[in-house]
């Protein structure tokens, strides 16, 4: 069976304020693991082709077009809300017999997709086993997924040319850095963030390294964790420690995690070639921390940068301009608290309701939305879809000016260091 596995081109996307160009340029490419995964655990007796849009910049034509070459018996489409026009189009012009949607868009979206052309939904952070079971029997409407992470392969790259994939440095260098996952979900409950899945689930210590092993042999030189959230378990780090003893793996590696470390898991994650975590503070003032409902407030932040930058870890930190609690005393004071927390990269982006989420919510219940216009935007997707900003124009041109301050400030602090 010929099978086509897609992501969603870039045009026609939901307008997305959050990230400044300088961090998420238009041409970002990110590599499809979903995706590869999906496909490295499809029988081999099928024909699969992994295409990607998003990293290749194409035009939704043009994804059409490539889509239609394949004459796939079966095209699964990896979705997010931000692209629900492209996914729409998709779906209409192109003539697979049997279109699965999956990915984020599906949880609490399905019934739209199902009417926007789809025959199928996925819903679950892993899909692989079920998707094995969907090209043999072709159900139709919701599929509930509950792959687990230790059934399925680790995705094999070699659908993709990972050469195309190496990021360019933007704050920091890294040598041809390559991403994987130890695990997937976050428990905590942040109000801004639609991180879905609440329960975590790791991949075994073994298989982890393993893939990390294979993504040297095809020329990483430095690994990126980008769990929703690597370190909340000291005894799985522990345990992926000693499989890199036992495997003697040297590589340089990171990860993206919570503002929270023990000494003894700077120290251990130090020893064996850990250059640099990456955080969500968010804010570094208490009131802010608290309208976020972040799980940690300043002091703690002051705690996890103090043993971090004791171990020699660089931190990576986002943060998020533009809570209704944030003050001009807080912006004037966040350069020098950032060089003080010795916090080397911050990444600052600006706060946007996601659909959702609780900020979201709270927009709608405090009448400060008069509408709910994602579920317009989801129902009847429009081409470059513009969520009005909650607080007006002139605010939103203030945030945007003080983080590309902030961007200017430190790029030139690291450049000169
Ligand atoms: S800690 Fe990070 S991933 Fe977890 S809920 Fe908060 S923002 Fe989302």
């Amino acid at each position: 069976m010929k099978i086509v596995l897609t992501t969603l081109p870039k045009e026609g996307s939901a307008f997305n304020w959050v990230t400044p160009k300088y961090f998420y340029p238009d041409d970002s490419k990110f590599v499809p693991l979903g995706l590869l995964s999906l496909a490295s655990n499809l029988p081999s007796e099928h024909e699969i082709t992994v295409l990607d849009p998003n990293s290749f910049c194409w035009s939704i034509d043009k994804t059409i077009e490539e889509i239609e070459k394949q004459r796939p018996d079966i095209l699964g489409i990896s979705a997010v809300t931000l692209k629900a026009y492209s996914m729409v189009k998709i779906l209409k012009e192109t003539s697979a017999p049997y279109k699965i949607v999956g990915g984020p868009h599906t949880t609490n979206n399905s019934s739209s997709i199902l009417n926007q052309g789809a025959d199928a939904t996925f819903i679950g952070q892993l899909a692989d086993l079920e998707f094995v079971d969907a090209i043999k029997n072709k159900p139709k409407g919701i599929v509930y997924c509950n792959t687990n992470l230790n059934q399925i392969k680790f995705p094999n790259r070699k659908f993709i040319d990972i050469n195309f994939y190496y990021p360019s440095s933007i704050l920091f260098s890294a040598n041809n850095r390559m991403s994987t996952f130890s695990s997937v979900g976050c428990p905590h409950h942040c109000s801004f963030c639609d991180v879905q899945t609440k329960k975590i689930q790791r991949k075994s210590p073994e298989s982890l390294l393993e893939e990390m092993i294979y993504l040297q042999k095809i020329g990483a030189k430095s690994i990126h964790l980008m769990d929703d959230n690597f370190n909340t378990n000291e005894s799985y780090l522990e345990s992926i420690c000693s499989e890199m003893d036992k495997k003697e793996f040297y590589s340089e590696w990171s990860g993206r995690g919570q503002a929270k470390i023990s000494p003894h898991i700077a120290n251990m994650l130090s020893e064996r070639n850990f250059k640099r975590i990456h955080v969500g503070f968010e804010s570094l003032s208490d009131k802010t921390l608290k309208f976020f409902n972040k799980p940690q407030n300043f002091s703690q932040i002051q705690k996890f940068c103090e043993t971090t930058n004791k171990y020699g870890i660089d931190i990576l930190g986002y943060f998020i301009i533009g809570a209704p609690t944030e003050t001009e005393e807080d912006k004037h004071t966040m350069a020098q608290k950032i060089n003080d927390l010795g916090i080397k990269y911050p990444y600052i982006n600006i706060l946007q309701p996601l659909p959702n989420t609780e900020y979201y919510s709270f927009l709608l219940n405090e009448g400060i939305y008069k509408k709910d216009y994602w579920a317009e935007y989801i129902s009847n997707p429009v081409p470059d879809f513009m969520l009005p900003f909650p607080y007006g124009e002139k605010k939103w041109q203030e945030d945007a000016e003080f983080v590309n301050e902030m961007i200017n400030l430190f790029k030139e602090k690291n450049e000169n260091e």
